[in-house]
């Protein structure tokens, strides 16, 4: 690679509503089990017959779950939800002058918290790092450095979440455990390496999805 300028682009799903729960990080198990589809519910109270058998409760259609909705059509809360908690889009990213590839480093926003891949200030991301991105339905289809295994990515692309996602698994820190998240993986912050340095810490994990683990499979609808 020749030249490489620093790309200016890290991402983050929009602010969590205010009131609501876990005001400063991606996905918590609170917003997990709030959101997860659950199975359908009886209706509440029959009416009972003396000497009538009970009649069964009506069998009432399984909902879809809300991801599958259009990204559109989300509510900021399910927006918000559907971050997977992985942090590679936290990490910084070069853009080849010449060819206009982008390069993702192990070089991490300097609010990103390794541990638990979440932002330190996450309310106040946009005030503190310029560059860090909102997303949005609309500005999803202008970003060329979404990592593949990125959930909004995927959805746009009508792929339905695969089962590490923990709005799927349940569990917040199956995207760890699958080895999609940059849990363990970041080598330095930001505030710690010189520009010029950055090349020295490309690498090519965020960019692809990981081997061995379940891939996305088209959405069901
Ligand atoms: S790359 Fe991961 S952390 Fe970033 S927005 Fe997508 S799902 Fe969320
Ligand atoms: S400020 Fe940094 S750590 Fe926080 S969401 Fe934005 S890129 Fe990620």
């Amino acid at each position: 690679m020749t030249q490489s300028r620093r790309k200016k682009g890290r991402s983050a799903a929009e602010k969590p509503l205010a009131g609501g729960p876990a005001a400063s990080e991606p996905a918590t198990p609170d917003r997990v089990s709030d959101l997860q589809s659950s199975p359908a519910q009886s209706s509440g109270l029959r009416p009972s017959r003396p000497g009538a058998p009970p009649s069964p409760a009506p069998r009432e259609k399984e909902k879809a779950p809300f991801w599958r909705k259009p990204l559109e059509d989300l509510s900021r809360r399910e927006w918000e939800a559907l971050c997977d908690g992985c942090g590679r889009c936290c990490l910084v990213k070069l853009e080849d002058e010449d060819t206009g590839k982008i390069h993702f480093t192990d070089v991490a926003c300097k609010l990103f918290e390794s541990g638990t891949c979440r932002c330190r200030d996450y309310p106040r991301r946009r005030r503190r790092v310029s560059d860090c991105v909102k997303l949005t339905p609309e500005n999803l289809e202008t970003i060329p450095w979404l990592p593949p295994t990125c959930a909004y990515r995927l959805r746009r692309e009508g792929k339905d979440l695969p089962d590490w996602h923990p709005l799927v698994s349940g569990d917040p820190d199956s995207v760890h455990r699958a080895g999609v998240s940059a849990q363990g993986r970041v080598a330095a912050f930001e505030d710690d390496v010189e520009v010029d340095d950055l090349p020295d810490y490309i690498v090519s994990w965020p960019g692809k999805w990981p081997k061995g683990v379940a891939r996305a499979k088209k959405s069901k609808g």
